[in-house]
């Protein structure tokens, strides 16, 4: 898959990323069904699998249960050629999330990301709303924290999961990437989408295929045409651990890249 550019940070991510919330946790999770951890032998060969597609962009988090030491394991000398993103603010344990948005949280929980992770920078890191987006940009530590992680060159670009409008296209404004929500169903935040591709600011899609409710191969097909059609997307983050869903969605993308180009 060609590489776009993730907004102004210099980096270059495939059009479709590698959502890895399955990967860790199976716990007070949206999905349509329930399923079960992947296997260590699974999780590698969709790993491989994914590159060998072309995709070159991992969504993880603290809060994805065992996301982060998964990768972490799997890695090794793999790093470098993945994109990975991250997130701070949200802990979940023991079955329950909770957030902390604090300066210190968030610089402890990145310096615990790379050693989970086994690396020494991340290319991405997203504060991971919990819904209170200004509240969070304006009164807490977690912005300054990652503008400070930057400086000391263990992450290359910041921005945040965001879940408002008003928080979006601050975000735009004052960071390098927004993670924002669109599909067939949900085009509320279109404006923040219209804001980073008049800004260069990175876009990530986060539930393009309505977390798993979408309809055979034609309704994934419609919400890749959806999500592209719409200004400055740099990459949607699709979650899967099924490979046969991941090769079909890199097939049915690149038919939708191809049609509009
Ligand atoms: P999504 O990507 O819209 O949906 C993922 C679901 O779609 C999975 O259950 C997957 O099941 C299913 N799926 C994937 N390809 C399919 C296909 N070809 N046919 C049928 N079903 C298919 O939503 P999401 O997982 O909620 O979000 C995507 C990623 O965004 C997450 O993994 C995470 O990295 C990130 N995210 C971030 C936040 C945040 O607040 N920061 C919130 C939500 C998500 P199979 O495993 O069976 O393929």
């Amino acid at each position: 898959m060609e590489l776009r550019p993730l907004g102004s940070t210099g980096i270059m991510v495939s059009p479709l990323g590698l959502g890895t919330v399955k990967l860790g946790r199976n716990q007070q999770v949206k999905y349509p069904q329930a399923f079960e951890l992947p296997s260590d032998n699974a999780v590698r060969e969709l790993l491989a699998l994914a590159r060998e597609l072309g995709i070159n962009l991992l969504d993880t988090a603290p809060a994805y249960g065992s996301s982060q030491q998964r990768l972490g394991q799997m890695l090794g000398a793999q790093r470098k050629d993945w994109v990975i993103v991250s997130k701070v603010g949200e802990i979940f344990e023991h079955g329950e999330s909770r957030f902390d948005f604090s300066y210190e949280h968030t610089v402890a929980t990145v310096e615990q990301t790379l050693k989970t992770l086994k690396t020494d920078y991340v290319d991405c890191v997203l504060i991971h709303s919990d819904g209170n987006d200004l509240a969070i940009l304006d009164n807490q530590g977690a912005a300054s924290a990652l503008i400070d992680l930057k400086q000391r060159g263990l992450i290359r670009a910041h921005g945040m999961s965001s879940k408002t409008v008003e928080g979006g296209l601050r975000v735009v404004r004052d960071m390098d990437v927004v993670m924002a929500t669109c599909n067939v169903d949900y085009n509320d935040e279109l404006p923040v989408l219209q804001a980073a591709a008049e800004q260069h600011k990175g876009v990530l899609i986060k539930k393009g295929l309505m977390s798993g409710h979408v309809q055979g191969e034609d309704g994934v097909r419609q919400s890749f045409a959806h999500v592209f059609a719409q200004p400055g997307v740099s990459s949607m983050i699709v979650g899967t651990i099924n490979p046969d869903h991941l090769r079909s969605n890199v097939r049915l993308l690149q038919q939708v890249l191809e049609g509009a180009a």
